[in-house]
């Protein structure tokens, strides 16, 4: 059973073209900034005495933690929501954004990117891709281990305005070799310690938050068992979860999935290469849907070479969906096919996902699929001040896979504004 089983839709595509959303063809409006930098924190004076800091207004709020989608004004203090409620007054803000005709949700969490620049060939800047689009959450998946993950928390944590949290590599020396055919990372054993693993991952408790390991032949040799049972030994030891990268392993996926435990997640679950989770007639494993039924999660981590329309298809005709919607964002992705989470989300609604379904998978399931340690992918009051404002646009837009097929759809999301710990952050120009 996943995180959130599958529900009849939540509102019928048609109430929303005539209903809610109005006209879809605003214009994003970035107020002007086209920076990252977030407008100034607004400062009370003694004579302001206004209780809100800020007020979204008259927005089609989509939260499923609440499972509420309707229209509410959202007020927000101290960095922390305070009232979702119909009609809330203008007036008691100092800062207020007009959402009508736009969706707000809880801040978007991607549980797969890749954010740690400068140090492999994978990582990318943050912000540009994060809390600028609608993501205030950004899950590191193992570009880091060991011994370079002192300068994710020093260098890159601190300065991005995305809250980032980090699955440790099991593998020492992270993913800072490619996919250079005869340098993968768990090629030589060596590095791959979890007594190592596990104390730093003991020391950083605030920032890491499980485990990650690989399993394509190109990055294992015939080693990613071997890997997966030192994996295993460093997640009991920490009590972390476990996620793994899926797709052309040495090793049939079978024997993989048998050491997954309840709350390990499968990542890159609906590709198309060898050792996938469909047999050759799309039908969904048995050991597969086994590992669901023990508590197993599967993510979506759509990635250059993870995501294929066809497998995800076959998947949904079978009610095998998604836990989790991730971008797997990192450097050979960002100018196409994924450029980010919501341009992923997009793609789920083509396939058929309602908008509660899709919102649901990167916001209250991810916030439970990790301790992120803060009170995330909702909009109850008391949570963190985290919000996505988002445009619907109707269209004629085509998405690629990664295996280079398209569907087209006729909706697109595309990030507003976003609130982030009560700031505001715009999309970057171009
Ligand atoms: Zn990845």
């Amino acid at each position: 059973m996943g995180l959130d089983t599958p529900t009849s839709f939540w509102f019928a595509r048609r109430e929303w073209l005539a209903g809610a959303t109005g006209s879809f063809l605003l214009a994003m409006s970035p107020g002007g900034a086209d920076a990252l930098t977030a407008s100034p924190h607004p400062v009370p004076t003694e004579a302001d005495d206004r209780p809100w800091d800020l007020l979204i207004r008259g927005g089609t709020v989509i939260d499923p933690s609440q499972d509420l989608g309707e229209i509410r004004d959202v007020a927000i203090r101290s960095g922390k929501i305070v009232r979702v409620e119909r009609d809330l007054p203008a007036g008691q803000a100092r800062q207020v954004v007009d959402a009508s005709r736009k969706l707000v949700t809880p801040g978007l969490i991607d549980v797969h990117t890749h954010v740690f620049p400068y140090v492999g060939p994978y990582g990318i800047e943050p912000d540009p891709y994060c809390v600028t689009r609608g993501v205030t959450t950004a899950l590191d998946a193992g570009t880091s281990g060991a011994f370079t993950f002192p300068a994710l928390r020093k260098f890159i944590i601190p300065a991005a305005a995305t809250r980032i949290r980090a699955l440790l590599h099991v593998v020492s020396i992270g993913m800072v070799t490619g996919s250079t055919p005869d340098m993968g990372e768990l090629e030589d054993l060596r590095y791959c310690d979890p007594e190592l693993a596990v104390r730093v991952a003991e020391a950083n408790r605030d920032l890491i938050v499980g485990f990650k390991i690989r399993f394509s032949e190109k990055y294992t040799g015939p080693n990613d068992l071997e890997g997966l049972k030192r994996a295993r030994a460093a997640a009991d030891q920490a009590q972390l979860p476990l996620m793994t990268h899926i797709g052309g392993s040495f090793t049939p996926l079978p024997q993989l999935l048998a050491l997954m435990r309840k709350g390990d997640v499968v990542t890159h679950s609906f590709n198309s290469r060898p050792h996938g989770i469909v047999d050759a007639a799309g039908k969904v494993t048995p050991e597969v849907q086994e590992a669901r039924q023990r508590g197993v999660l599967f993510d979506v981590g759509h990635g250059a070479g993870s995501f294929s329309f066809d497998v995800m298809e076959h998947c949904l005709r079978q009610g095998f969906l998604p836990d989790t919607i991730s971008s797997d964002l990192y450097s050979a992705n960002i100018h196409g096919p994924v450029y980010d989470l919501t341009t992923t989300l997009s793609k789920f609604l083509l396939l058929g996902l309602n908008l509660r379904e899709v919102f649901a998978r990167c916001t209250v399931n991810a916030a439970r699929m990790f301790n992120f340690g803060a009170e995330i992918g909702t909009l109850k009051p008391g949570a963190e001040a985290d919000v996505s404002v988002l445009d619907l646009l109707a269209g004629d837009f085509t998405f690629t896979d990664s295996d280079g097929k398209t569907r087209r759809g006729g909706r697109k999301l595309l990030p507003v504004v976003t609130v982030r710990a009560g700031k505001l952050f715009y999309p970057v120009a171009g």
